[in-house]
């Protein structure tokens, strides 16, 4: 599942190409019902990266991308190898020496400038986890709206704070040794900010590194910190596992 650091270092790996006009092609069905070819010629002018959002800005023409689960961005020097056929690629965006690829993913589409601009799925995004200018104080208030909503289910919602995937979530709850199935209205101020701050400081880890290291997701091994057992059970309307320890986290 990509995650906000995920689609953090794509973005930053597309910088490559900002400034550069690129040949736009689509070698995948799916990416030529997205229009992908009438950016060819087009000028790249922005990467944004917005929670597990990914938006290419071509002056009057914006690409959005969600990789969901299984959908990424390769950036390959021109003429490289890829590592997936080339038929699989939705949107290739040559430049002059490197080329960006996209493969799969739920959402690649092709907006104006202005409809992105008041896009409902794009609109209803809460803060970017991961923004330079990040706000806990106001995902916490948003938070306040729905105090019987647990913990877990809460930082997964990207209305109230964009980015926060399913590892990310148990990792961070983890971190802040609060109980993921504790309602939001049960834990005071200090708290959520305690795990809004592990998410995004173990986030913006990963975005360096490049690597997850779990201490509960998966429960591969006893809990670090006690040596008991993880716990798994499904969560929230979209029945997401959640991994915590029972004992390190009330
Ligand atoms: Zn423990």
């Amino acid at each position: 599942m990509a995650e906000g650091d995920t689609i953090l270092r794509a973005a930053r790996r597309l910088e490559a190409l900002v400034g550069e006009t690129v040949a736009a092609s689509a070698p995948n069905p799916r990416g030529r019902a997205a229009g992908i070819e009438r950016l060819d010629g087009r000028r790249l002018e922005r990467v944004e990266s917005h929670g597990k959002n990914l938006l290419l800005r071509f002056d009057d023409l914006v690409l959005h991308s969600h990789m969901g689960m299984n959908g990424s961005w390769h950036v390959y020097p021109r003429g490289a190898r890829w590592r997936k056929p080339r038929r699989s690629a939705w949107a290739v965006l040559a430049g002059e020496r490197q080329e960006a690829v996209q493969f799969g993913g739920p959402t690649l589409r092709l907006l104006s400038a202005s409809r992105a601009a008041r896009d409902p799925q794009l609109a209803r995004l809460g803060p970017d986890v991961l923004a330079p200018d990040f706000d806990p104080e106001a995902v916490i208030a948003a938070m306040r709206a729905e105090p019987g909503r647990g913990l877990g289910d809460a930082l997964l919602d990207q209305t109230l704070v964009a980015g926060i995937g399913n590892i990310f979530k148990s990792e961070a709850c983890f971190a802040a040794r609060l109980d993921p199935w504790s309602p939001v209205g049960k834990l005071d101020d200090e708290q959520l900010l305690a795990v809004l701050t592990a998410a995004r400081e173990q986030m913006l880890s990963a975005v360096a590194s490049g690597r997850h290291t779990y201490a509960v997701y998966r429960a591969r091994r006893p809990c670090p910190n006690c040596g008991g057992r993880i716990h798994a059970r499904g969560q929230g309307d979209a029945n997401r596992t959640t991994y915590w320890c029972p004992r390190c986290q009330r």
